[in-house]
């Protein structure tokens, strides 16, 4: 279960989230949706420290930070390596390693942060690229891949330091939109498999299907939060109904 209450974040004097709190039962999935700038991206770095809150708690599983104003610091480096451990993150560019095949970048965290001895975690990685409908590209590096191979091959290798909870900022938004169903169809088979997941998502009829929760953020706050058949279907907020009315 993931918990966020209270979470508040400012860069200067911009206050980029207001009193955020969200709950992510165990095996649900949360789309987050919301027009540019209203602070889901941040939202999404909080949960993994990326960016330190100013105030509010973080709670994934076992282990939760408390962030209290100026004192607010980043937790010992051991202690926050395993808690970032605990989280996958999915950007919208897929960040491989160039020099690495397919294979080699699902095995890296592996090998370095897990100790995962080599042979293991091949063996590993290649269960992961199959999962994803790749095991015929593992030994070709990134370039040589598109779009939505190199984002399939990102999702494994999150996948690959098994997180508590794999956190998604946008991860089809950089495709060729003929590409865009192949990263939903694994996102898809992940949700189906149970994984805890919270989307930031432009894709509205995927929300919708795979979320069980969605939450309508803008300028820093939850304006709605609740099923896709209350917040998509019948969004409750003026400012839902008009943003949604985009994608009509
Ligand atoms: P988009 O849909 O465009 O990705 P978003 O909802 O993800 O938008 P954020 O990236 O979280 O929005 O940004 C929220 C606000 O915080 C923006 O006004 C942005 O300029 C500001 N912001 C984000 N990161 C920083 C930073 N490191 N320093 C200063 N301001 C920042
Ligand atoms: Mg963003």
């Amino acid at each position: 279960m993931i918990q966020i209450s209270n979470l508040k974040k400012a860069f200067g004097e911009h206050v980029v989230l207001k009193d955020i709190s969200i709950a992510v039962p165990r095996g649900s999935v949360v789309a987050m949706i919301g027009p540019s700038g209203s602070g889901k991206s941040t939202l999404l770095r909080c949960l993994n420290l990326l960016t330190v809150p100013d105030l509010g708690t973080v709670r994934i599983g076992e282990r939760h930070f408390e962030f209290s104003g100026r004192k607010s610091r980043l937790p010992k480096d051991r202690e926050l390596a395993a808690f970032r451990a605990r989280t996958g993150m999915v950007f919208q560019h897929f960040n491989l390693f160039p020099h690495m095949t397919a294979v080699e970048n699902v095995m890296e965290g592996m090998v370095t942060v897990l100790r995962t001895p080599k042979a293991e975690a091949r063996a590993k990685a290649m269960a992961l690229l199959q999962k994803v409908g790749l095991s015929d590209r593992a030994d070709m590096y990134p370039q040589k891949l598109s779009g939505g191979q190199k984002q399939r091959i990102a999702i494994a290798r999150a996948l690959a330091m098994q997180p508590d909870v794999m956190l998604f900022d946008e991860a089809t938004s950089a495709l060729d939109p003929e590409l865009v169903g192949e990263v939903l169809n694994v996102i898809r088979g992940l949700a189906a498999d149970g994984m805890t997941m919270i989307l930031v998502t432009h894709e509205i009829a995927f929300a919708r299907e795979v979320a069980d929760q969605v939450v309508f953020m803008r300028d820093g706050v939850v304006v709605e939060a609740g099923p896709p058949s209350q917040v998509i279907d019948n969004p409750r907020e003026a400012a839902t109904q008009a943003f949604l009315a985009r994608f009509n």
